[in-house]
This record gives C-alpha cells, sequence and structure tokens, in this order.
C-alpha cells in the first residue's frame, strides 16, 4: 500500500459522496480534515438517511432534518464549502438507477471536482449496506458519462463536460493502493463522527463503535507504519499506479 502525502494536494476541488449522512465521516473523515487545510471539500448525501434508526416510533421526515443538521455540522469541521442533499429514498436507491445517474452527473459537471471520493461498490466492509454498492457503481458510472459532450446532450445535462477525468478515491476499499496517515488528526474525526447522534440509539452504543473503529484505522495504519490511517483505492485516468493529482500540481 502506497502512502498519500496529503500535504502535497492543494488548490484541488474534492467532491466526498456519501449514500447516507455519517458514510464519509466513518470512512475518510480523517484525509478530509487534512484536505481542508488546502482544498475545497464539498460533501453530497445521496439520501437523508430515513430509515436510519432502531426506533419504531421515529418519524422519518423528522429524522431526515436531524440528519442532515448533523451531516451539515460534520461538515463545518472540514469547512465544507457545500453540504448536499439528494434526498433519494434511504434503503431505495437501487429502484432508481436512471436518476440517480443523471443527478450524479449534473453534480458533477456543476462541481467540477479533482478528486471524487465514494464507496468501493466491490466492498463487503463493515457496515454493510446495498445503497453503498448502488452508490459506488453510479459514481463510477457517471464520472466517465460526465467526462463525454455528446452523452451531456442526449440527456439534456446542462454545461461544460469535465476534463480532465477526476481522480476516483473508493473509500473502505475491497483492493486498498492507497492510505493515508489520519493520526494527527484522528480525535477530531472521531468527534465529527459523534456529531450524528441519531445514530447512536441504543442499538448501536457508541463505546462498541469506537472499538470496532480503532481496530479498523489502527489495522490501516500498521500497513504505512503510523498509529491510524484511512485506506483508499485510488482510480486515476492516468492509471492506478500513479498520484496524478500530485504529477498535475508540479506541471501547472
Ligand atoms: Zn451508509
Amino acid at each position: 500500500m502506497n502512502k498519500i502525502d496529503i500535504g502535497r494536494v492543494k488548490g484541488k476541488k474534492i467532491l466526498a459522496i456519501g449514500a447516507h449522512p455519517d458514510d464519509v465521516d466513518f470512512s475518510c473523515g480523517g484525509t478530509l480534515l487534512l484536505l481542508s487545510k488546502q482544498n475545497r471539500i464539498v460533501l453530497a448525501c445521496v439520501t437523508s438517511g430515513q430509515m436510519g434508526t432502531h426506533d419504531e416510533d421515529s418519524d422519518k421526515t423528522d429524522l431526515m432534518t436531524v440528519r442532515e443538521r448533523e451531516q451539515r455540522e460534520a461538515g463545518a469541521r472540514y469547512k465544507a464549502s457545500q453540504v448536499l442533499f439528494l434526498q433519494f429514498p434511504d434503503f431505495f436507491v437501487s429502484e432508481q438507477p436512471k436518476r440517480l445517474r443523471k443527478r450524479l452527473i449534473k453534480l458533477l459537471v456543476r462541481v467540477r471536482p479533482d478528486i471524487v471520493i465514494t464507496h468501493d461498490p466491490w466492498s463487503e466492509y463493515f457496515p454493510y449496506h446495498p445503497d453503498h454498492r448502488v452508490v459506488g457503481f453510479a459514481v463510477y458510472d457517471a464520472l466517465l458519462a460526465s467526462t463525454l459532450p455528446l452523452y451531456l446532450q442526449k440527456k439534456s445535462v446542462a454545461g461544460v463536460a469535465l476534463s480532465p477525468r477526476p481522480e476516483l478515491w473508493l473509500m473502505h476499499p475491497h483492493e486498498p493502493s492507497h492510505a493515508v496517515d489520519i493520526t494527527s488528526v484522528y480525535p477530531k474525526k472521531i468527534a465529527a463522527i459523534k456529531l450524528h447522534k441519531s445514530q447512536f440509539d441504543g442499538v448501536f452504543v457508541w463505546e462498541k463503535v469506537e472499538k470496532r473503529l480503532v481496530k479498523i484505522f489502527s489495522g490501516v495504519g500498521k500497513e504505512i507504519g503510523a498509529r491510524q490511517a484511512e485506506a483508499f483505492r485510488i482510480i486515476s485516468p492516468e492509471g492506478d499506479a500513479v498520484f496524478s493529482t500530485e504529477r498535475k500540481s508540479k506541471r501547472a
């Protein structure tokens, strides 16, 4: 696994797309904290996590409002310039594939990111959720489509096609290629996760979750000689082995 020198990623726009509020905080919050120092961050949630409770008396609309607020609060920790909610139905994202692809293409063409971070659709990681897989594949497909002007015309998507294709960082990857040392910001990452108070409802007990997090991120850390690290599989338009953002910065 290659260690990313995150300090060398400068002046980029990062779009982090999660299926639900809290996904990016759990999986890549440390990296977002580090990237936020020299780059612009935009967060997008495909759903607002309306099903994310074990309380059968919970009202879906209320929960949506609460979870969007929690994600905005966490987004402020990364100085996110925008926190966007596509408001697809939680747990049922797979039932609207065409609409999802078009919304994601519009998002990509509007935000024009240099780096897109999202779920690894091939991962069987904890915690499994079908929306993670569906969003991962949809973002992957939308990325290519957003670079094709004739595709945008055919689908009536306004805007200029992306060029070059943004780099894709898949979080919690099945086959990690890179990792970011997040030791210096680990307490801040944990603090951002804890802002999602609605998720620690008695079934998900914080102490148990925290133990699991320590195991995951210290396990990745061992791979690169760090106490805590977050793993990614980076798919670059210039090939998997190259951290193209670094090379582009040097040429600029
Ligand atoms: Zn999720």
